[in-house]
């Protein structure tokens, strides 16, 4: 058994308080993390107000997690006590369906989430699948590093599944701890990118983190302007905008994307799809093998999360500072 504090949510919408709890004895497939920094995804805040009705109480988020290997089973594979890891969203999968043998962990109908009945790393310790637990590379920073297990993911999977290439023009959607990793990824790739904001105080920052362009995400006047122009659009918003707007701006063939956990059903008029050959899509997440390659592609461009810390402590605060929209642009816990 081992013993951890946490803080947890106790009921749809609570604020988080102070929680104990046991692991019970390592398996032999399992890694203990000590937590160092854990990052707030807006999926944290979706699952405290059970938005998708996954939610069990008392609820310790946090999935963006970096930390150092306490203990490992017997059948740990790759890693070491002391190694400095990370882990996100995921934190098992059965490892032996066709999805999981094809390296597709993420699509796995089995896995495991790390804050879905089963506490997460808004606390000082968190337990893992090995597969999930992944090393960082030397000289990762981590104290920028945790938001990348899920919102760096997130983003930068949809760009390799769709073909995304350096020559296309892209926009993202919504300017906040997933829109603006896009963006950074993106401008590496070689891409030229519009960013589609709602708030004209991001404008400066949002043009010096790499984007081209930024327009005004909620005003169809100014989507109508550059009509037929974009290859592909990630949307990293939760909220309705005008769907059918973002669709013009697509010349012939291009995806609009959604990784944004849209609450309401999207409405896409199907005329705007079959004239131009438009598709639509979405994804959650990354492979694991996909997650590494991330890391790298961010050590070799140099390349981090703009972050602003909070102490573990002081998380409803953060949380707070989040939900006003006032996070610039992912906040980072420090535990
Ligand atoms: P976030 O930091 O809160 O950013 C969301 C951004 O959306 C905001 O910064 C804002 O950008 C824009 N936005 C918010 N309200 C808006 C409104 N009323 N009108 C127009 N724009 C609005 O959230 P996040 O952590 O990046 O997460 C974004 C979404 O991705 C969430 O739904 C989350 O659950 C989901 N998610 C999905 C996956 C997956 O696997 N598919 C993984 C992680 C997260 P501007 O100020 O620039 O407009
Ligand atoms: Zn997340």
């Amino acid at each position: 058994m081992k013993k951890v504090t946490g803080y947890a949510a106790k009921e749809a919408g609570a604020t988080l308080d102070v929680f104990q709890y046991e692991l019970p004895n390592i398996g032999g497939e399992e890694v203990d993390i000590k937590v160092i920094y854990c990052g707030i995804c807006h999926s944290d805040i979706s699952m405290i107000h059970n938005d998708w009705g996954m939610s069990q109480y008392p609820l310790v988020p946090g999935h963006e997690i970096v930390g150092e290997v306490a203990a490992l089973g017997k059948d740990v594979k790759g890693l070491k006590i002391g190694d400095k890891v990370g882990m996100g969203w995921s934190s098992g999968a059965c490892m032996h369906c066709n999805q999981c043998l094809d390296g597709k962990q993420h699509l796995c109908n089995s896995s495991e989430a790390t804050i879905v009945g089963r506490h997460g790393g808004f606390a000082d310790f968190v337990r893992g699948h090995w597969s999930w637990v992944i090393p960082l590379p030397e000289g990762l920073d981590m104290a920028k590093a945790g938001p990348l297990f899920c919102g760096g993911i997130t983003v930068f999977n949809p760009i390799v599944l769709s073909g995304v290439k350096p020559t296309d023009r892209v926009g993202v959607i919504g300017v906040g701890g997933l829109g603006h990793m896009a963006i950074k990824f993106l401008k590496a790739w070689g891409c030229e990118v519009t960013a589609f904001s709602s708030n004209p105080n991001k404008t400066e920052e949002i043009l010096k983190m790499g984007a081209h362009h930024v327009v005004d995400s909620t005003k169809p006047e100014a989507l109508e302007s550059i009509a037929g122009t974009l290859d592909f659009i990630l949307n990293t918003t939760n909220v309705t905008l005008d769907w059918n707007s973002f669709l013009t701006t697509l010349a012939p063939q291009g995806k609009l994307h959604t990784v944004g956990a849209v609450l309401e059903p999207m409405a896409i008029p199907a005329f705007s799809l079959i004239m131009g050959e438009k598709s639509v899509g979405g994804s959650p997440i990354g492979s694991i093998a996909l997650t590494k390659k991330m890391l790298e592609f961010c050590v070799r461009h140099n390349i981090y999360p703009t972050v602003e810390e909070f102490k573990l402590e002081d998380v409803n605060k953060a949380i707070k500072h989040l939900e006003d929209g006032k996070a610039r642009f992912r906040i980072v816990l420090k535990v």
